[in-house]
């Protein structure tokens, strides 16, 4: 039910919901039912048919976890979202509907831990086996394509290294090769980025991140095409499960209403962190999208309305300097997770990607040096004294 604003702050709030239809109610109400009645034993059967519309039990639909649907789908540009009960449920649900066994995936060379561990379980238990690459240049994915590969699976930028990958580009090679393409948009939101509109075929989120944007939920999104949706739909999210609830939904739709003015806050505060981060001598590299002085500056500036609010910097030391620099800090919580109203610091390499191999973790730019920081709304000058005194 895309009600078509022009401009994505009126979108945001607006989207997937309308009052007259509820009542007058300003916000959704939450409908906290397991399951709907039927009129007659006949409505009973037509729903199950799919011949009528309407509700039936809600791990398959329930009226306030759709208006997050159809939010989400609608600023997305996609035709249909299906919410989940975490980010993993998300994009388990996608890739296991997408594959089936002996089928290969082409993966950015790094991405969030419980991705990876999932996508080792898939070779696992099902030979799907999955190829990490750098992705910069064309000739590099064309040579590891091979008649099996269902889907490439990219995640821009990418946790925590914050590298950025041309969308455009290797969305035209799959095309080509009538590959599938699955976008981790977690990190921008559909606020910053839109890689639906570019070519992919889904984007899944964690809304436990800036979506929802306050740190007191756990849930994920996925959107796309109706034909892909509904085959997820039908397949891994009904039968697997892992649906949203009624409440969480409603939190993230209630978080969502912010979330323009909440992202530009975490970039602007993001610029002026990484500014005074790359000055400090105990700082060796900064790594932020939104840097001038970044690598993959000019494809943000392609794909990206901003760098978001994320970053990450490797200082003088290996692991027990970094651990000393976090022990240090006042009121910057250490924590996992990020996109929250607080800004967030934690390690790598001992804590969301520690399930990852040593090796392969180095090789994905994850040294014990490195630090990830959310950076929050908090005001940054706050947010550089705490980081400076540490340091120092
Ligand atoms: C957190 C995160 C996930 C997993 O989401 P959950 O909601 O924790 O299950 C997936 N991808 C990225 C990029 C993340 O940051």
């Amino acid at each position: 039910m895309s009600k078509k604003f022009k401009h994505m702050e009126t979108a945001m709030i607006h989207e997937g919901y309308d009052s007259k239809e509820l009542l007058g109610s300003l916000t959704p109400p939450i409908f906290q039912t397991s399951t709907f009645t039927f009129d007659t034993a006949e409505q009973g059967e037509a729903r199950f048919a799919g011949e009528e519309e309407g509700h039936v039990y809600t791990r398959v639909s329930n009226p306030t976890v759709q208006i997050l649907e159809q939010k989400l789908a609608a600023l997305e540009k996609a035709e249909k979202g299906l919410a989940f009960a975490s980010g993993m449920a998300a994009i388990s649900a996608v890739l296991i509907a997408l594959t089936k066994a002996n089928d290969h995936i082409i993966c950015s060379s790094g991405l969030y831990g419980c991705t990876f561990g999932l996508l080792s379980m898939m070779d696992k238990k099902y030979n799907i086996q999955t190829d990490y690459i750098a992705m910069t240049d064309a000739e590099s994915i064309e040579g590891k394509i091979r008649p099996e590969t269902k889907v490439f699976y990219i995640e821009t930028p990418i946790n925590p290294t914050m590298e950025v990958i041309d969308l455009k580009l290797v969305i035209d090679i799959a095309k080509r090769h009538n590959i599938l393409v699955v976008v981790d948009n977690t990190f921008s939101t559909p606020y910053l980025q839109r890689p639906l509109e570019l070519g992919a075929d889904v984007v899944v989120h964690s809304a436990t991140k800036y979506l929802s944007g306050h740190g007191d939920v756990i849930a994920g999104i996925a959107a796309g095409n109706n034909e892909l949706m509904e085959q997820i739909a039908a397949t891994t999210q009904k039968d697997i499960g892992g649906v949203l609830s009624p409440f969480d939904a409603w939190l993230v739709v209630r978080g969502m209403k912010t979330l323009p003015l909440r992202m530009d806050k975490h970039s602007d505060n993001a610029l002026q962190i990484t500014e005074k981060l790359k000055q400090h001598p105990k700082i060796k590299h900064v790594f932020y999208p939104g840097d001038p002085d970044a690598e993959g500056y000019s494809i943000m500036k392609k794909q990206m309305k901003s760098g978001g609010g994320t970053l990450s910097f490797e200082i003088d030391g290996g692991k027990k300097e970094a651990q000393t620099f976090l022990n240090k800090l006042q009121f910057i919580n250490i924590a996992v997770s990020l996109g929250d109203t607080e800004t967030l610091i934690q390690h790598p390499a001992t804590m969301t990607h520690a399930v990852i191999p040593d090796e392969q973790r180095r090789k994905m730019g994850i040294t014990d040096a490195l630090i990830r920081l959310s950076v929050g709304i908090e005001a940054w000058q706050d947010i550089w004294e705490d980081l400076e005194q540490a340091l120092t």
